[in-house]
């Protein structure tokens, strides 16, 4: 199926919700592209409570999700779930989705967030496909008096960690150096607590038994340590598969942009996670970026 329109957002978390709000508001002609079943981005996997979005405290990400989609819904913006965007034609501004949809465009919007980065071991797909993935904050309690592997020495993995200890899991942290990135206020408790035991300069070989042992190596010798639940937290990576040839990106594949969202080619924007590290993304950032981009994006399409 062949359609045209002057925009299309690629992307359904909260920058790209918040484009397409405006993008409505300003009578743009629009669709937004969402790849999974629903909207709401990371947002769908934020179990923790949500205490820095202005207007509401909400219990998790879920919970705000529906808030957001109200909105979508009343505002009557156009979008289309289960879109996933394969590839990108820059010269000919054509845009074709894994749902067999070619779409012709004018200007584009990218607001395809970030994901956590994975190890890229053996095993670790299929740990995946098993579905064998925890949240520390939402599954703590099934791992009371149970071996536990954190990978990762930054903020996310030192939380983590903690939250698990303290809920009586046996948590092994296992970091490729001896310098973590985490803040001093997760490193002293994780570093003191009594159920966690550290292991430095280790490298993750392979994930066995999808996610019920890791092989292991340090300094030249190898170890395979059985355990109940990996939690992987290594950090995230931008989501900009579909378009690593066309646009300019960072050496870590963030879209450059400046601070309306324009990219290196004039008709292509960017907002959110997808061109914002993780040490300034937020959903209120996304939010902004996703407003102040089609607020521009409305000026290039008048002309
Ligand atoms: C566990 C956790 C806790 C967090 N807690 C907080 C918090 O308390 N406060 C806070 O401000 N922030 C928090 N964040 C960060 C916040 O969720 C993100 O900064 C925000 O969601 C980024 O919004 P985004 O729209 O840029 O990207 P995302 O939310 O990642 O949304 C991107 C969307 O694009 C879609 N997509 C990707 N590729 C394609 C494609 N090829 N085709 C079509 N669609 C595609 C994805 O499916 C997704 O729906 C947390 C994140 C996590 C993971």
């Amino acid at each position: 199926m062949n359609s045209k329109k002057d925009l299309l957002i690629i992307g359904g978390g909260p920058a790209g919700i918040s484009a397409a709000i405006w993008a409505k508001r300003l009578g743009l002609n629009h669709l937004l592209l969402e790849e999974k079943k629903d909207l709401g981005g990371q947002l769908n996997t934020i179990y923790n409570q949500i205490v820095d979005y202005p207007g509401i405290i909400a219990p998790n990400g879920k919970y705000l999700k529906k808030q957001f989609k109200k909105h979508a819904d009343e505002i009557k913006f156009e979008y289309a779930l289960n879109s996933p965007v394969k590839s990108i034609n820059w010269e000919k501004k054509i845009l074709k989705t894994s749902a067999d949809h070619t779409y012709e465009f004018r200007a584009l919007l990218i607001a395809t967030g970030s994901s956590p980065r994975k190890l890229d071991v053996p095993g670790e797909q299929e740990m995946i496909d098993q579905n064998e993935v925890y949240s520390a904050t939402r599954d703590k309690g099934k791992f009371i008096n149970k071996n536990v592997a954190v990978i990762g020495g930054g903020d996310r993995a030192f939380e983590g960690a903690l939250l698990l200890a303290e809920a009586g899991a046996k948590v092994t942290l296992i970091h490729r150096s001896t310098h973590f990135k985490a803040r001093q206020e997760f490193k002293d408790p994780v570093l003191e607590h009594e159920n966690i035991t550290i292991l430095t300069e280790t490298i993750v070989n392979q994930i066995e038994g999808k996610g019920k042992a890791l092989s292991l190596s340090s300094k030249g010798l190898s170890k395979t340590i059985e355990v109940e639940g990996i939690f992987i937290r290594i950090g995230v990576q931008p989501n900009t598969n579909p378009y690593r040839q066309g646009i300019e990106m960072d050496q870590e594949g963030y879209i450059k942009c400046n601070a309306f969202g324009e990219t290196s080619l004039p008709y292509v924007y960017a907002a959110g996670d997808v061109c914002t590290r993780p040490l300034l993304s937020s959903i209120a950032s996304s939010v902004g970026q996703g407003m102040t981009s089609i607020k521009q994006l409305s000026f290039f399409l008048e002309n």
